[in-house]
């Protein structure tokens, strides 16, 4: 009760027909004594002699304006033979809650497998009790994602499947009872303390369904291995890559704004011209400088061997550091949209590599070969790999068109998602380009590039991407502006070289047309497969928000 916590007003409970059709139902206080004992959660009753009565609360558990009261005339005897469903599920569209067309308040049940959980904080209530929410990103058949937030115990179920994801391959819940509500741009369904129910890999049928579904789904999208798409990496892969990141052709990328971008491209060269390594110090990873002794006459004197470094960074400055090593390696990447310069770091090249920076370095400089790469470079050329890059303010300030890996990838299945994305985005572009070119045959290049592509992709990345998510991804190692600082100047001529060969691309895509109907086959080949959603563009400017709320 209100004033007692030890005290109830009512039982509360929630009951499901033969038919599917589910009441909420509850006991007062006084016939405690008689229906305290009598009833089981998931198990069948015969209720006899009910009594029916408005349900006005304000949230709602299930879609019945009525409600089943158990009062003294009541009988309640079990039932063994029960033939309907077990849960009474009744599963809301991820793309509805991403549309908002399901009004807040409202109980809602939500399907999906998990693709990341984040955001895991702890804190205590106003009554002093410790508390825990978790964000979980779960995604649909249709690869639709939303946000659950889930409290409590629900965090800790969730935890220990998510760390064993890799025994557990994909994990399917289902959320019945949650309550939706809208932050900004997206629904989060928020498990409701005592009334949700949360069921992670459970043996439920609507879970087998959606498991097989999904494995359905994945094996004809990919022709490679169903199980390699369906393991925790997967699907952490698939989040960082897909949903979360801004996909780019590479003829898009711009510095309109700081933020990351996933582009998919093939190495096409490795500069030569241009330096692989630095020194970077042992404790911040940034670049350290050779450190000019005023004391010493310039004139004359022959300049040590080993030379002293210092770092600048407001950790290093001023004391003694050590340095190691470190690679950037400067690669061409190129898709059918064009050509971008970056920058590989040493911990995603090395591990590519299967070598370690100090390894080559030392082979190379023992070899004499100055100005050149080390051999084993060659063995990225030719490679497509999907890269994230970050466009970063100093980019944008220097107008320096060189930019720093955070992440690569080469897994098939996350370049073919990708791919198709490209596709898509390809596809709406010509379109929209060849209405422009016969309207306004002398409209700015730099201008059509710059219009729309952003919308787009946009459009194909809803549901759960926040720009938190680019600000917060910061790459944890050596891609900084001291690091590229004095590769400005060195590069102003690759980078001009290299920008004109991205704003042409526009024109190429015209007169490339016939190739991208052979896309546009190719993709709706895969959209038969149910994959439609996946990379259905938002058409520019429709209006996204002007959806009409429900009412009952
Ligand atoms: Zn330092």
């Amino acid at each position: 009760m209100y004033n007692n916590p030890e005290q109830f007003y009512s039982i509360e409970m929630i009951v499901v027909d033969e038919e599917g059709t589910t009441m909420q139902g509850n006991v007062l206080r006084r016939y405690f004594p008689r229906f305290e004992q009598v009833f089981n959660e998931s198990d069948c009753y015969f209720i006899v002699k009910p009594t029916i009565g408005l349900n006005e609360s304000k949230y709602k558990y299930v879609d019945n304006k009525n409600k089943l009261g158990i009062y003294c005339d009541t009988d309640v005897y079990p039932c063994k033979d029960f033939n309907g469903p077990i849960y009474g599920f009744s599963f809301t569209s991820f793309k509805d809650i991403i549309d908002k067309t399901v009004p807040e308040n409202k109980s809602i049940d939500v399907i999906g497998f998990v693709a990341d959980v984040k955001d895991l904080k702890k804190f205590k209530t106003a009554r002093g009790k410790d508390t825990k929410k978790l964000n979980v990103i779960i995604q649909d058949l249709e690869m639709e994602s939303i946000y659950l937030s889930l409290w409590d115990s629900y965090v800790d179920r969730i935890l220990e499947h998510w760390e064993n994801r890799e025994q557990h391959g994909v994990i399917v819940v289902i959320l019945q009872f949650g309550t939706l509500k809208y932050f900004g741009r997206f629904g989060y369904v928020n498990s409701c303390f005592n009334v949700s129910k949360l069921f992670i890999n459970s043996d439920v049928d609507e879970m087998t369904t959606f498991r097989n579904s999904l494995i359905a789904n994945s094996a004809a999208s990919s022709c490679s291995s169903q199980s390699s798409r369906l393991s925790g990496i997967f699907l952490s892969l698939y989040d960082e890559y897909v949903v979360r990141s801004e996909f780019n052709n590479i003829a898009e990328v711009n510095l309109n704004q700081a933020k990351s971008v996933v582009v998919v491209g093939t190495v096409q060269m490795i500069s030569e011209d241009l330096p692989w390594y630095y020194f970077a110090c042992k404790t911040c990873n940034k670049k350290v400088f050779p450190k000019v002794n005023n004391d010493t006459p310039t004139v004359g004197v022959l300049v040590d061997e080993e030379e002293v470094y210092e770092c600048k960074t407001k950790t290093c400055k001023d004391i003694v550091i050590e340095y190691t090593k470190r690679l950037k390696i400067p690669l061409t990447v190129q898709d059918s949209s064009g050509t971008v310069s970056l920058t590989l770091f040493d911990r995603d090249a090395c591990r590519i590599l299967k070598t370690t920076a100090a390894n080559l370095i030392e082979k190379h400089v023992a070899g004499g070969d100055k100005g050149l790469y080390p051999d084993e470079f060659e063995a990225l050329l030719g490679k497509k790999f999907a890269f994230k890059i970050d466009i970063s303010e100093f980019n944008i300030e220097h107008n320096f068109w060189f930019f720093g890996v955070s992440k690569l990838t080469d897994d098939e299945d996350i370049i073919f998602e990708l791919e198709k994305k490209a596709n898509n985005i390809e596809v709406e572009t010509t379109a929209s380009l060849n209405n422009r070119f016969t309207d306004m045959e002398s409209e700015d290049t730099v201008n059509l590039n710059d219009d729309n592509c952003t919308d787009v992709i946009m459009g194909v990345t809803v549901g759960t991407k926040s720009n938190e998510d680019f600000k917060s991804k910061v790459p944890s190692e050596s891609m900084d502006d001291n690091v590229i600082t004095p590769l400005a100047k060195n590069l102003e001529d690759t980078a001009m070289a290299s920008k004109p060969l991205g704003e042409p691309a526009i024109f190429k895509r015209k007169t490339k047309k016939p190739a991208f109907k052979k896309n546009l086959v190719e993709s709706y080949d895969v959209d038969e497969n149910g994959e439609m959603s996946t990379t259905k563009p938002v058409k520019p400017g429709k209006p996204t928000l002007l959806i009409p709320k429900i009412e009952k």
